[in-house]
This record gives structure tokens, C-alpha cells and sequence, in this order.
């Protein structure tokens, strides 16, 4: 952060006042300096003196900050919740409350603070303040910064492609004076080679069809520049894929594919949350660009049919169609269908001696098949899906 700019403002917020506890004040303080907004949030202890000297006001009533204690005595943390106790009309019961009784109250003296901090991180933060990258190069401006590494570092162009050799899917934002806008490894130079570790270079790449390749992840939808590998050694374009666990659309010149990490998330959200696919690929179409201002082409029908495919193969797994001798050729009819726990099977759910039973209770060990007006199989044809 800048520090406080030549004739900065500061403005004053009283803070909540146990009656147990030291005079404490919750400070937020503006500065203004060539052309950037800073803010910085303490807490300062206060005594008696302080206290009645306070000019009177309503709250957020702008001071000079000569008339407050200097920013060094600020503390990030307010002296009264290290351990806050709380007391009043709120919690009347026989024995003491800890803060770890009501973590919401406690959190409610900080909310400002958290309030405060998701605005502040929406900018450059701290990151400002610096104008070369940490590469010390002094060519190229360090304005880019990534969503999906750890850290808020701000880097060069440069920096950021060769952070990203291996990890070509996150999402990246470029500082254009103003604000974050999001931007794309591709643009910035990435390109992703198949076929080799990332570090190797391939001496025959051959770029995919028209220089376009989508990709769908967990964190958007993203338009990468890929390299197939020409090698002589080189698999076919749906394997080179398949051996970076990015499952293609298609078997001949694939352009789009979808990671395995994508179709485990979906194929488990639709177990627990019984999200359907149309919300779940638009909400990743949101994910990548929530204004609606560069809509990106749709490639719903393409993740259908890879979902499609993906079920298909998870089913073929969990019957042990995998580790047959005879492959998926040798499937029988009815083998992968999951047998119902709760119907009756001789020899797994049903006693010794089940057929000799009297007739009197021979009814336990029926199947009972019910259809009600929903469960048809012409309703298949509703839809698409
Ligand atoms: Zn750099
Ligand atoms: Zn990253
Ligand atoms: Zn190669």
C-alpha cells in the first residue's frame, strides 16, 4: 500500500465499545496520491484523555490525521477480541460465552474490516506499489496477475507465460489502468505442446485446426493455443490428448475437450446436488465472462456428447468391463445394469429354504413391479439430453 499521500483524508469510525474492554477505535484511513486510492484499516487503543478530546460528530466525520495517534501505533487487529469475551443482552446465560460460542458475533466487529479487504483485493492491493517485475526486468510493465495461483503477485508478461508452461488453464487478468480485466494465456504468447514433459521442446508441432482449441474446466471455458506433436513418434491427436487427461469431442481433428477433472466434478454434482448439465455448462459460461459483453460460442451439444461418452465409460469401468479378457466386446446383455439391493435374489437377500415357505407368507419373498403415469419409456424421446 502507499503511504499516507502528502495532505491525505481520514475519516473516523467509533468502534463498539464493551464495557469491560479498553477504549478502542476502529480507523480507516484514505489517501489520495497520484491518482491512486489507498485504504488502510487499524484499530488504536484510546485512553480517557483521547477519548473526551474526540470531536463530536456523527460517525465518519473527517478529521486532520495529525489528530490521531501515528500510523505506526495502528494495530491490524482490534486489542479487545484477543480473547473477546462478550457479555451484554444478547447473551444472558448462566456460565461464561466465548468467542468460539458465537463466531458470527465476533465476526460481526470485524465486518468492516472483511468488507474492506474483498474491495481492496478487486484492485492492485498492495501490488501498486511496484512498477518493475520481481524478474528486475524494466521493459515490460509486471500488470498481469492470476486468479488461480496462490499469492497476488503482479508480474511481467514474460514472468507470467513461463509461469504458466504447466498450468495453462488458469485464469489470468491484465491491470489496463483502471481496473482487472481478464485476458488469456494465448494472447499473451502460451502455447501448449502435446506430447512431450512441458519443459521439452517439440521439433515438429503442428498447431490444431485454425489455431483454435477449446478447453472446458472447472474454472471457465478457455480458448488456448495448441501444438500437436509431429514427431515421428507421435500418437494420434484424440491420444496425445487423452495423455494429458483432456478428453476430446472428437476422434478426427479434435477441437474441443473438456479435462477429466471437469467430468468427475459434473458426474458428482449431479449425484448430490442433481444439477442439470444445461445449468451446469452455462454456470462455466458465466464463469468466463459474467457480462455478457464477448459472449464466447457455445459448445453445449459438444460437452453433452463428451458427458455422454464419459457416463458410458465410468459404467463400463464399474462392471469390470476394463479387466475383461474379452473387453467391451464380451458385454451380455443386462451386465452393466446395477442389480437393486432391495429386491429379492436367491442366495444373496433371501433365507435358506425361501421356496418351501408356506403360502401363507410366500408374499415376502415376491417382486413387486409398480408403474405410476411418470414412469414410461416414451418419455425418452422428450428430450434430447
Ligand atoms: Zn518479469
Ligand atoms: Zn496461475
Ligand atoms: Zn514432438
Amino acid at each position: 500500500m502507499t503511504r499516507a499521500a502528502k495532505k491525505p483524508k481520514l475519516q473516523v469510525e467509533r468502534f463498539i465499545q464493551p464495557s469491560s474492554t479498553p477504549a478502542v477505535k476502529l480507523i480507516r484511513e484514505y489517501a489520495f496520491t497520484n491518482g491512486c486510492t489507498t485504504l488502510q484499516t487499524g484499530h488504536v487503543s484510546l485512553g480517557e484523555a483521547a477519548l473526551e478530546s474526540e470531536p463530536s460528530g456523527s460517525l465518519y466525520k473527517p478529521h486532520a490525521i495529525q489528530d490521531w495517534p501515528g500510523y505506526n501505533d495502528w494495530d491490524e487487529v482490534s486489542p479487545s477480541c484477543d480473547p473477546p469475551i462478550i457479555t451484554g443482552d444478547v447473551l444472558q446465560d448462566k456460565r461464561k460465552e466465548y468467542a468460539a460460542d458465537n463466531p458470527l458475533l465476533v465476526w460481526l466487529l470485524d465486518r468492516q474490516f472483511f468488507l474492506d479487504k474483498t474491495i481492496f483485493l478487486e484492485g492492485r492491493g498492495h501490488e501498486g506499489r511496484h512498477t518493475v517485475c520481481l524478474c528486475g526486468s524494466e521493459i515490460e510493465e509486471p500488470k498481469y496477475r492470476c486468479r488461480d495461483c496462490f499469492g497476488m503477485e503482479m508480474y511481467c508478461r514474460h514472468c507470467t507465460v513461463e509461469r504458466h508452461q504447466s498450468s495453462p488453464l488458469h485464469v489470468i487478468e491484465e491491470w489496463n489502468g483502471s481496473f482487472f480485466q481478464r485476458t488469456h494465456l494465448k494472447s499473451l504468447g502460451l502455447r501448449v505442446q502435446l506430447g512431450h514433459p512441458p519443459s521439452d521442446h517439440c521439433y515438429n508441432p503442428r498447431p490444431s485446426t485454425g489455431n483454435d482449441f477449446i478447453i472446458v474446466d472447472i474454472n471457465g471455458i478457455h480458448d488456448v493455443a495448441l501444438d500437436f506433436c509431429g514427431c515421428h513418434t507421435a500418437q494420434l491427436r484424440y491420444k496425445q490428448l487423452l495423455q494429458v487427461r483432456w478428453y476430446p469431442a472428437t476422434t478426427t481433428d479434435p477441437q474441443t475437450a473438456a479435462t477429466f477433472n471437469i467430468l468427475e466434478h459434473y458426474q458428482l454434482l449431479s449425484f448430490k446436488s442433481k444439477i442439470s448439465a444445461y445449468e451446469f455448462y452455462h454456470s462455466l459460461a458465466r464463469h468466463s465472462d459474467n457480462t455478457g459483453l464477448s459472449p464466447i460460442k457455445d459448445h453445449y451439444s459438444v460437452f453433452m456428447r463428451i458427458v455422454h461418452e464419459w457416463c458410458h465409460l465410468r459404467q463400463l469401468r464399474r462392471s469390470g468391463r476394463g479387466h475383461d479378457p474379452g473387453g467391451i466386446a464380451e458385454t451380455k446383455a443386462g451386465e452393466l445394469a446395477v442389480v437393486c439391493p432391495a429386491c429379492p435374489h436367491a442366495g444373496k437377500n433371501l433365507p435358506q429354504g425361501w421356496e418351501n415357505s408356506p403360502s401363507a407368507t410366500r408374499w415376502l419373498y415376491a417382486l413387486f413391479v409398480a408403474i405410476d403415469a411418470n414412469f414410461r419409456l416414451k418419455r425418452k424421446a422428450v428430450s434430447s439430453d
